[in-house]
């Protein structure tokens, strides 16, 4: 019998026992270090002669493991044989494909500490974030389990007399999965199972920074029971594959997650049709932020001060819901912003193979660079009040930066960095502060820290995101609980880890009979 769905729980690490077990995964992993992550192509291992380094960010000078770098040769491969391994894997019961699910789910439980580490090693995040992004990626193979039997159900028609309707869900075909590197783990499990949910075969590109963590999650997937042939995993440059992946006629479907340049570029090439194509294809493009919190006169200061904080480093500001816009009534700007200025001083950075250390580095030496060249652009546009600067060590480190009296439309204001830097913006009033919260391009996610119920009931209405959170941080959405998806620039809204998300996957028959 499966129970209801409730979210994995996070790992205590006040606890000695886990403590010692993360220590151990985390030695066991350095000591695999090097190891070749091959693409997996008609089910079988192939290594390439090029391969992609993935770097540990906290010391470059470690070398996680070397991925193969598909070639578009491999790509086509594996697009025409998830085509052929759809006609048998879209005729599995619903019931099958989800205890597949819950099977991977209970894999990733019993190798909880072991995937935990191996975030912690390639995409720099805490001890905390990685625990954290790996109970999502439980979460979604849950959550997807019991939504897959949902759909395969018998869906309600109104009944006419004379006839016997029947509406059921249908696969799609082929899903070109493209998770970015910031939830190595979680999304990447999301796109891959919520394919894999409804039945349709996978071909998965990982995100190039991140590629062993997205080996596990294959290895874990056939371990539960996947069909050899009904994934496909093609690491390699999105450059160099991601156009012929996405525009290869026998692609039914794309599920990207990622900037809003490439997600753009996806949603354009995916719209072509190709010779030999017989469909439209159906694209999910989860897209970038540029997300706000708002801070109202008569707000609890003090939390405020400690979510915008939160919100805005954690994981060193490389979430899609990152806080990277304080929106501070006049009369309680200073305040706020002296006591964020404090908290992001006392953050502690660095290797996050230390627990101690509450934020790491930025994913790469590129992404570092393009961080550091918008905290001069950033200076120009307000003041400089703390951070700023990469640490002088090895690895990608950036202080947590905050910059003052930045004004609406100023380019830090507006565009996407993605690290930890946070622009605090004055507010006349209320009114004013949702009128710079919806002047960009994106709508992701927000927050207001209000007392007033009608400020907040405006927020409800006006504050244009996709998920809005009041008196509460702006990042930490659960599977379940907040479908998480955002608007305009900011993607397709698909909600996932909601109840609408697989029906993204599938097509709906109806079929009538007279009786
Ligand atoms: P990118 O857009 O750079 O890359 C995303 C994925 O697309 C990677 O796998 C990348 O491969 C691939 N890719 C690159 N070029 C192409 C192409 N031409 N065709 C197909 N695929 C391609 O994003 P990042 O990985 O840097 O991730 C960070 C971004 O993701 C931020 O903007 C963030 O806001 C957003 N994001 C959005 C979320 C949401 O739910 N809205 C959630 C999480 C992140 P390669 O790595 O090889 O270049």
């Amino acid at each position: 019998m499966v129970t209801e769905f409730r979210n994995e729980p996070l790992t205590d690490f006040a606890c000695d026992r886990n403590r010692e077990a993360q220590v151990r995964a985390i030695q066991a992993v350095e000591a695999r270090f090097g190891a070749k992550v091959p693409a997996w192509i008609a089910g079988r291992e192939v290594m390439t002669d090029q391969t992609i380094a993935s770097l540990n960010p906290s010391e470059p000078s470690e070398v996680v493991g070397y991925a193969a770098s598909a070639t578009p040769d491999l790509a086509d491969q594996a697009v025409r044989t998830a085509h052929e391994a759809f006609r048998d894997y879209s005729r599995w019961t619903a019931g099958a494909r989800a205890s597949v699910l819950l099977r991977a789910a209970n894999i990733m439980r019993r190798r909880r500490f072991e995937l935990n580490a191996v975030e912690i090693l390639e995409a720099g995040k805490s001890w905390v974030e990685a625990d954290a992004d790996v109970a999502e990626a439980i979460d979604f193979c849950e959550f997807y389990a019991r939504e897959a039997e949902r759909y395969g159900g018998p869906q309600p028609l109104t009944p006419l007399p004379g006839e016997r309707n029947e509406l059921t869900y249908l696969p799609l075909g082929v899903v070109v999965v493209v998770p970015p590197w910031n939830f190595p783990l979680a999304i990447t499990a999301g796109m891959t199972t919520g394919a894999l949910a409804a039945g349709n075969t996978v071909v998965l590109k990982p995100a190039s920074p991140t590629p062993v963590i997205a080996w596990y999650l294959v290895q874990i997937l056939l371990e539960a029971g996947v069909p050899e042939n009904a994934i496909q995993f093609v690491p390699g440059s999105g450059s160099a594959i991601g156009d012929l992946l996405v525009g290869h006629p026998l692609t039914r479907m794309i599920a990207f997650t990622g900037s809003k340049e490439v997600g753009l570029r996806v949603n354009e090439i995916a719209a072509r049709v190709a010779p030999g194509q017989k469909w439209i294809k159906r694209v999910i493009a989860e897209m970038g932020g540029k997300d706000a919190i708002i801070v109202d006169e008569d707000a609890d200061l003090e939390a405020a001060a400690a979510g915008i904080v939160t919100s805005a480093f954690g994981f060193q500001g490389q979430k899609c819901s990152a806080c990277s816009r304080a929106i501070l009534l006049d009369s309680v700007y200073e305040r706020v912003v002296s006591d964020v200025v404090e908290r992001a001083r006392a953050i502690q950075v660095g290797p996050v193979k230390d627990p101690a250390n509450w934020m790491g580095p930025v994913i790469t030496e590129s992404a570092m660079n393009s961080i550091l060249r918008y905290i001069e652009v950033g200076k120009g546009e307000g003041t400089l009040l703390c951070g700023g600067r990469r640490l002088e060590r090895p690895g990608y480190f950036i202080e947590p930066t905050v910059i003052g009296d930045v004004r609406p439309g100023a380019r830090i204001e507006q565009e996407e960095i993605f690290g930890p830097v946070l622009a605090c913006i004055r507010a006349r009033d209320f009114d004013h502060a949702l009128e710079i919260a919806n002047d960009t391009d994106y709508g992701l996610t927000g927050a207001v820290y209000s007392r007033n119920r009608a400020h907040l009931e405006q927020a409800r209405r006006d504050f244009f995101v996709g998920n809005l959170y009041f008196n509460r941080k702006c990042t930490g959405a659960l599977v379940g609980v907040h479908p998480f998806g955002g608007f305009n620039m900011s993607g397709t809204d698909s909600k996932a880890g909601g109840r609408d998300y697989l029906l993204l996957f599938l097509q709906a028959k109806s079929v009538s009979e007279a009786l």
